[in-house]
């Protein structure tokens, strides 16, 4: 019987990021208990939640309060998910991956996952990942990011899977993590539109746990969990299909679960990511949401969004039951059947064509199931394994994902390298939006040209100007707009490129912090003057391109109205001649503009000649030093050893002469010694002679 099962939904607001703080933002989210106290339109809105968590709480204390009771329900065998819900820069990111010093929600799983897998060795473990992104209604696999197509299926045992998705097995805490990991990378940087991505992707990460008793019953457990980060999005204010569907999909999900809606049928057709986590709402699913709100004043109405949506979610009731894991039995019975039929269709001589039919089929059956065996899925892993360093390597992202990158302050890295990838994409809209403009540009010379043949011809009638002169005014307008657009891009790739300075000016100031790093620096300098180089010239080159343009359609609009009023007046023809002769003085200026920009260019470049000599310079400066210092020492350390040669030389003198005076004295005293005996020999001669006895002392 399966058991009901209410969704439980908890408030996160994250703190205000330091930037904000400084900056003076305002907060409008606090929490009381269990609930998120949001001001908006001066009013305070109340959400009661299962839990709510404000300002500075550590992801880890979320988790062990909210997420470990579900990993325990998928260690029995359920199907669990941990969604994150909310719009951009609200914190789901964080929650979910959370950074090294305060790990989200994800990794807390891994290690616990892992853990519990460690005290049960009484069982057999079978785990495999996907990553899972869905981006305006197109999905895209996170491990290894192949162009083939994926879809949606429903499978009777498994339920909802991907055909098509990457399913990578692990054996341990480390080959989940890293995978975690790499896939939130490519999700980051593989992502073709950076904007898009952050406002609009969902992302799934499903682990797979299958396990069995050692050698024992066939039949296992098998619990499918879903990490589940949803945008919320800027919903409105774009007319898409594939951006509404991917957005309000949801919140219709949402809505039908226990919203304004509530009671029709949950229409989990509107979007990818509510069929990819049909389950989760409404189905065989231990489900626990967060709303992720920001606490900024500014974000009011979307934090406000996701607390309402979330909250219509509160109601909603799950049914779940523990899956059991029946591909060995299935294996098993099938295999039997076979053998039984085969049996019977060799021991007759006319087999029926029904028994040989039947026969292929279950044959068929057995392949399928074998599939699912986890020494087949090993195999395909493999093989995942493999293209996956050739997916990761056409996207330009190998390095980047396996970690393989040059050591350094990696958040900054990062940052600069988003950086640069999202002004790749502005310059890439630029220079088709430009390559639009020049040609609008072009189209209406043409037609103005046309134009003014026909009417010096004289062979235009009414209609034929009046249609003429219409055409010309729409490309005009068409022009006026698409301009517009360029302008703004233009002035988003500034904002960028600001950014991406003053990002570089932080790595600078590490850089020359560094001790011992000289040869780094200077590397970095000339390149950054290299790339200022390369820059300054682009955008001369586009600015002339651009003036020169501006002007041949002045030029055009000036030689129009000359034709259009070629019945007016004396007075405004001569007026339409002022006009063009202040168009030809602009000629001059223009030059002039260009000449001011050259100036400009040789007057930065010979800056950045000085401040590179000046480096040198100084390095120059500060090696001579080093060879100063060097000299002295070297020089003391001669007149030391100078010293003490001459000490040495005089002890040995000394001890020479010692020796030589001890070996003469010890000469002299072995001479006294011998005359000394000798007297004695003498004197004893003397006293037998006189036949006297010697006292015994001297004998
Ligand atoms: P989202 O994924 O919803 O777009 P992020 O997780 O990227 O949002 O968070 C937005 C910003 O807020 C980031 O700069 C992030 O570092 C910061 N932030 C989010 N949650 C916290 C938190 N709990 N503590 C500190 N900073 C946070
Ligand atoms: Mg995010």
């Amino acid at each position: 019987m399966p058991e009901s099962v209410p969704i439980k939904v908890c408030g996160r607001c994250r703190p205000l990021t330091q930037e904000e703080a400084t900056k003076g933002v305002k907060s409008v989210v606090k929490s009381s208990g269990d609930k998120l106290l949001i001001e908006s339109g001066g009013k305070e809105h109340s959400f009661s939640f299962d839990g709510a968590y404000a300002n500075d709480v550590r992801n880890e204390q979320i988790y062990k309060e909210r997420c470990e009771p579900i990993l325990q329900r998928a260690l029995e065998g359920f199907n669990v998910s941990i969604i994150a819900l909310g719009s951009t820069n609200a914190g789901k990111t964080y929650l979910m991956s959370g950074t090294e010093g305060d790990p989200g929600i994800a990794p807390c799983f891994i290690r616990n996952l892992y853990q519990a897998i460690g005290e049960r060795s009484n069982k057999e473990f079978f785990i495999t990942v996907s990553y899972l992104e869905v981006l305006d209604e197109k999905m895209s696999d996170l491990l290894n990011p192949h162009v083939n197509q994926m879809k949606i299926r429903h499978h009777p045992h498994k339920g909802i899977f991907i055909e098509g998705l990457s399913e990578m097995v692990v054996h341990n805490w480390e080959e989940m993590s890293q995978l975690y990991e790499q896939g939130t990378r490519v999700r980051k940087m593989g992502a073709n539109d950076i904007r898009a991505n952050q406002a609009r992707a969902h992302s799934v990460f499903t682990i797979t746990v299958e396990q069995r008793t050692r050698q024992s019953s066939k039949v296992g457990v098998r619990s499918v969990i879903c990490l589940a980060d949803l945008a919320m999005g800027e919903a409105g204010g774009t007319s898409d299909t594939h951006i509404v569907a991917g957005l309000q999909g949801l919140m219709n999900v949402l809505s039908a679960l226990g919203g304004p809606k509530k009671g029709s049928n949950i229409p989990y057709r509107d979007s990818t990511i509510t069929r990819v986590l049909q389950d989760s709402f409404g189905g065989n699913t231990v489900t626990l949401m967060f709303a992720v709100v920001s606490p900024v004043d500014k974000a009011h109405k979307e934090s406000l969004t996701t607390l309402q949506y979330a909250s219509y979610a509160k109601s909603a009731k799950n049914h779940v039951k523990a899956n059991l894991d029946e591909t060995a039995e299935i294996i098993a019975d099938l295999r039997e059947e076979i053998a039984k039929l085969r049996d019977k269709i060799a021991a007759t001589s006319a087999p029926s064509r029904d028994d040989v039919h039947k026969l292929e089929d279950l044959v068929q059956d057995l392949q399928i199931a074998k599939m699912s065996t986890w020494a087949e899925r090993e195999k395909l892993s493999k093989k995942f394994e493999e293209e996956r360093k050739v997916n990761l390597a056409n996207k330009g992202i190998l390095d980047w994902v396996m970690d393989n990158m040059k050591k350094g302050n990696k958040e900054i890295q990062e940052k600069m390298l988003l950086l640069q990838k999202e002004k790749d994409q502005v310059t890439s809209q630029y220079t088709e939006k430009r390559r639009v403009v020049d040609g609008l540009n072009e189209e209406l010379q043409k037609k103005i040209a046309e134009y003014s043949k026909y009417q010096d011809s004289g062979k235009l009638t009414d209609s034929e100007t009046k249609k003429r002169v219409t055409a010309i005014h729409e490309i005009k307008e068409k022009l006026r707009k698409e301009s517009e657009g360029l302008k703004q891009i233009k002035s988003q790739l500034r904002d960028l490129a600001e950014k991406q300075k003053e990002e570089r000016d932080e790595v600078n100031s590490q850089m020359s912090a560094l001790k011992g790093s000289t040869e780094l620096r200077q590397q970095v300098e000339k390149e950054e003057r290299l790339r200022v180089e390369k820059e300054n010239r682009a955008m001369i080159a586009d600015e002339v391109e651009k003036m020169k343009t501006e002007l041949e359609t002045e030029k055009s609009h000036i030689q129009l109205k000359v034709t259009e009023n070629k019945s007016h007046s004396a007075q405004e023809v001569a007026q339409l001649e002022i006009q063009l002769a202040e168009m030809k003085l602009e000629k001059p200026v223009t030059t002039m503009k260009i000449q001011l920009l050259e100036q400009e260019k040789e007057r930065l470049i010979k800056e950045l000649d000085a401040v590179y000599q000046v480096h040198k310079d100084e390095l120059e400066f500060q090696r001579l030093h080093h060879l100063e210092t060097f000299r002295t020492y070297r020089e003391m350390f001669e007149e030391q050893k100078a010293a003490l040669d001459q000490r040495y030389r005089h002890l040995l003198e000394d001890a020479i002469q010692d020796a030589v005076f001890l070996s003469s004295r010890n000469n002299e005293l072995q001479e006294e010694s011998q005359s000394l005996r000798q007297q004695n020999a003498e004197m004893r001669d003397s006293i037998t002679k006189l036949g006297g006895r010697l006292p015994s002392q001297i004998a």
